[in-house]
């Protein structure tokens, strides 16, 4: 299958490009991303031949429906690492909370939060690929929390590939942190940097984009690429758990196979959205994708009224600060798949140029189709987490504000898969409060605090970096970054 670009062609850019071009260098022309040429249909026949297959036997056969130009032997590798999650035979426990609720945890891979669901096989995939071109990359990151750990941990170690992880000194949780700093692979860099998240991604989209810094490594022999969520290295590796989940309420007795569910989504950068839509288009029955959000509720506005309208919208910081994102970039995915490469661009540029654009009622009525899409306050979602910690469901804030779309969005009642994006773990202080009534305890208080309260251990991967050696301490200010990382490779 090949990959073609969401906003037309240059004229001077290939038109399409293979599956391991397209993750190399995952941005096309005219600044768009690369998507499938199509989305395999597989029919109710493949969930059939799946029922009762495992996490892995059911990966390669989605994989293989798309038919990349990745070695098998590579991908056997890549689907191995899920041997790593807590349960190698099931990697993603589907749990019931209540009648129709049912909860699908991404979170139980090395870094406890469902980044590692895409990025833990996608380094694999990414490092074996420079290996067989001979190639070096050095992949840049910028993370508010969870995606700097996550990439820190799958390319550590690896062949061809070098990475520089930058973090807004003091914007992410003790956790997220310590997980960054205690990390002490050679191919590592880990760099603080003052400011908040916006200083940090903006230094990152320079470099970039920044010709005489890509002409430098050039000379060193090195290439530039970025492990972001655009990247469809990804975004393959999200269709799978989809899929996974409604068969495990099969599994369960909970649906017949070919009945219908919702699937509820905590969305940011809509990737894990995204996987929802492609599974749903490949094969699974699903009623309506519910989108949750925070009080950054663009996604709200969207899907409800048709409009992207950034003009008088400020990211304001919530207690699910994985979701404190108005840009979301996937969304230009569903755009291409809908309207059209012509279409994509004129809205695409529009909001580029603009910060707005509107769809046409035509457009809204497809959208609404297939999505709803509801926000959920700070207030409304501590009162989720206390209420269902009461009934017996520990959850993160992330994972709560899925509960306000489920409650206002569903329109059948049908049985429901809410995504849970990270373990209690990565965000104990809002959960500490929640629950016990807390207020600003630090990560460690509040993780033994929590433990205390529902009668359960802190896992050790956590409990462990309170202790580990801190191996990363660079903290510097945004102008520095460039020689920082020029000095490092
Ligand atoms: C990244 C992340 C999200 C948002 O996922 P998208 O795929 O960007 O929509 C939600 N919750 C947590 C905990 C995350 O780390």
């Amino acid at each position: 299958m090949n990959f073609i670009e969401t906003r037309g062609n240059d004229g001077q850019r290939p038109a399409e490009v293979s599956f391991s071009e397209a993750i190399l260098s995952p941005i096309s022309s005219f600044g768009g991303i690369y998507s499938p040429d199509s989305i395999p249909e597989l029919g109710p026949a493949f969930l059939s031949k799946h029922l009762n297959s495992s996490y892995k036997v059911l990966a390669k056969d989605i994989l293989s429906a798309f038919n990349i130009d990745i070695d098998h032997d590579v991908i056997d590798q890549a689907l191995n690492l899920y041997d790593k999650f807590d349960d190698p035979n099931n990697p993603v426990p589907v749990i019931k909370v209540s009648d129709d609720l049912y909860v699908s945890e991404l979170y139980h891979g090395p870094t406890r939060a469902f980044k590692d669901m895409a990025l833990q096989p996608f380094g694999l995939v990414l490092s074996s690929l420079a290996q067989k071109r001979n190639e070096n990359y050095l992949i840049l990151a910028a993370t508010s929390g969870d995606t700097g750990p996550a990439a820190l941990e799958t390319f550590k170690n690896r062949s061809n590939v070098q990475v520089v992880c930058m973090y807004p000194d003091g914007g992410t949780s003790d956790v997220q942190r310590l997980q960054m700093v205690t990390e002490d692979a050679a191919n590592l860099k880990v760099l603080g940097v003052v400011g908040d998240f916006d200083d940090t991604q903006s230094a990152l989209k320079r470099l970039l984009g920044s010709d005489e810094f890509k002409q430098t490594l050039k000379n060193k022999n090195i290439q530039l690429s970025a492990a972001n969520s655009v990247n469809f290295g990804r975004i393959i590796f999200q269709i799978i758990y989809h899929v996974h989940s409604y068969l495990e309420l099969v599994r369960q007795n909970a649906i017949e196979a070919g009945e219908k569910v919702y699937l509820n989504v905590p969305s940011g950068n809509f990737g894990n959205a995204l996987g929802g839509y492609y599974a749903m288009k490949m094969c699974l029955p699903v009623e309506k994708i519910l989108i949750a959000s925070n009080n950054n509720n663009i996604l709200t506005q969207f899907i409800n009224e048709g409009r992207y309208d950034l003009r008088e919208m400020a990211v304001t910081p919530t207690t699910s600060p994985a979701m404190d994102i108005l840009k979301s970039s996937n969304i230009e995915r569903i755009l291409f798949d809908l309207f059209g490469a012509a279409r994509t661009k004129e809205l695409m540029q529009q909001l580029d140029n603009e910060h707005h654009y509107q769809l046409t009622d035509a457009e809204l009525g497809s959208i609404q189709k297939i999505f709803s899409a509801d926000f959920c306050n700070d207030d409304e979602g501590k009162r989720f987490i206390k209420d269902t910690f009461e009934k017996g469901y520990l959850m993160d804030p992330h994972t709560a504000t899925c509960f306000k779309a489920y409650q206002t969005c569903r329109e059948k009642d049908l049985k429901t898969i809410v995504y849970s994006t990270a373990e209690w773990t990565k965000f104990s202080p809002v959960i500490d409060n929640a629950i016990n009534g807390e207020i600003d305890t630090q990560d460690q208080q509040a993780l033994k605090a929590i433990a205390k309260t529902a009668g359960i251990e802190i896992p050790s991967m956590i409990d462990e970096l309170f202790t580990k050696k801190i191996t990363q301490q660079t903290v510097i200010e945004k102008d520095k970054i460039e020689a920082e990382i020029l000095n490092f490779i």
